[in-house]
């Protein structure tokens, strides 16, 4: 079979149904630009889900990946390597953490840190202090465990039964968690801004209230920064300026800057409760992994890259705020850093997929958060010059989107 039989239709003949992938095939990319099989051009705002930190064949990346491919790919988890002893050293050296775990996605992370707030409750308050609390329309992954502590529930219809001892409770609402927490309460897990659930930030008084009232009931505190992680808010972790610090915090996405790792990460304290042979991963710490994830972590944890992805965040604000100006279009934008969402007006709510189509046809790449908010992960370098032509390419497609319904209302008038 050669590339050019290999379609977009061939998808639908021979992959598992739980994707609708857009209607173009990319096949290589630079920095922040793509490029599909026709050789068109798009400019990438997508960043892969927040995952392509650094673009597109970053040449620090590329290296790496090499360089450790000529030497050592895999080994299993019988022996350690030294990209994967360098990376946690680097890693516990940049954040509250002392232990780390790897494996290769969010999900598998958070599965590691959910077990574990279970496992360290059970070692030292007994069996009935098991119950998680979590947050509506939060998102963890989607492994059993963590759809059933993700708060959507279509995520999880259809897969039940579903582990138990897992509640939830609206964001951003303190008395509501307070009324549900208790001594049986083993931990309470959050996204620093809710990413999946509509780029939702939690408020600052909000994220140290739960830390309060998880230290009175000897809950552990749990963030996940899957999404929120690896530089995407301008600190190389949300919670590094929310004055609250977690017992255990999970990152994926943007740690392999495109290459499948994840990692949990914990304290002394606690790490201890996973002992030998309490969980593991035959993936998890591989050498290439880590060799690439290494340098990922080099590249943006310099005070220069963090400081200019405010700069960056400034700049598509404006340009989106221009785009607004126009076409009122936004009910809000928010987020932090280049996690950005851009709320549509009632009016537009639902229809957020309709401007994904749009943008792609005018070429840029965007993402939705829900069926109301437009979504934007880039590359936390993406050049200033490329945020204005995709600015502008955005411009075009919500021009003809609201030409487009202008016609059809038009249409049913008469
Ligand atoms: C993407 C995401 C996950 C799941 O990560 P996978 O690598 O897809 O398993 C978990 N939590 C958050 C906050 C995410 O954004």
């Amino acid at each position: 079979m050669t590339t050019e039989q290999v379609t977009r239709a061939l998808f639908d003949e021979v992959m598992v149904p739980n994707y609708n992938p857009q209607q173009f095939v990319p096949v290589r990319g630079q920095g922040s630009r793509v490029w599909d099989q026709e050789d068109k051009e798009y400019i990438d705002f997508a960043g892969g889900i927040a995952v392509n930190a650094l673009g597109h064949a970053h040449p620090a990346l590329v290296a790496a990946i090499k360089e450790q491919a000529d030497k050592l790919w895999h080994l299993s988890n019988t022996c350690t390597n030294e990209p994967a002893l360098r990376l946690a050293k680097k890693l516990t050296d940049a954040t509250f953490a002392d232990k780390v775990f790897f494996c290769s996605s969010g999900g598998e992370a958070n599965e590691a840190a959910f077990k574990l707030a279970r496992k360290y409750s059970y070692d030292n308050f007994g069996p009935e202090k098991n119950e998680i609390i979590a947050f509506n329309q939060a998102f963890h992954g989607r492994t059993l465990f963590t759809v059933s502590v993700g708060g959507q529930q279509k995520y999880r219809e259809g897969f039940e039964p579903v582990p138990g001892g897992i509640g939830h409770v609206p964001f951003n609402d303190l008395k509501a968690l307070k009324a549900v927490i208790s001594d049986k309460t083993c931990a309470v897990v959050m996204e620093p801004i809710q990413g999946e659930g509509g780029i939702i930030p939690a408020d600052p008084e909000f994220v140290r209230g739960v830390r309060e009232l998880c230290d009175q009931h000897n809950a552990l505190l749990v963030f996940d920064e899957v999404q929120t992680g690896v530089g995407r808010t301008g600190q190389l972790y949300a919670y590094m300026d929310m004055g609250v610090t977690p017992d255990i915090m999970t990152t994926a996405k943007a740690l392999g800057g495109g290459f499948p790792i994840g990692a949990m990460l914990t304290t002394d304290k606690c790490a201890p409760s996973l002992g030998f042979g309490t969980h593991g991963s035959t993936y998890g710490g591989n050498p290439l992994g880590c060799a690439v994830a290494e340098a990922v972590l080099d590249q943006i944890n310099t005070p220069e890259l963090l400081a200019s992805v405010g700069d960056k965040r400034a700049l598509f604000v404006a340009e989106l705020e221009k785009i607004n100006a126009k076409h009122g279009i936004f009910k809000e934008i928010r987020g932090a850093g280049l996690l950005i969402g851009a709320e549509l007006t009632e009016s537009w709510h639902g229809q957020a997929a309709k401007f994904l189509a749009a943008a792609r046809e005018a070429g840029v790449m965007l993402l939705v958060a829900g069926p109301n908010v437009l979504r934007m992960t880039p590359s936390l370098i993406i050049p200033d010059e490329d945020i204005k032509q995709g600015m502008a390419k955005l411009e075009q497609a919500i021009a003809q989107v609201i030409e487009q319904a202008k016609a059809i209302e038009a249409d049913s008038a008469a």
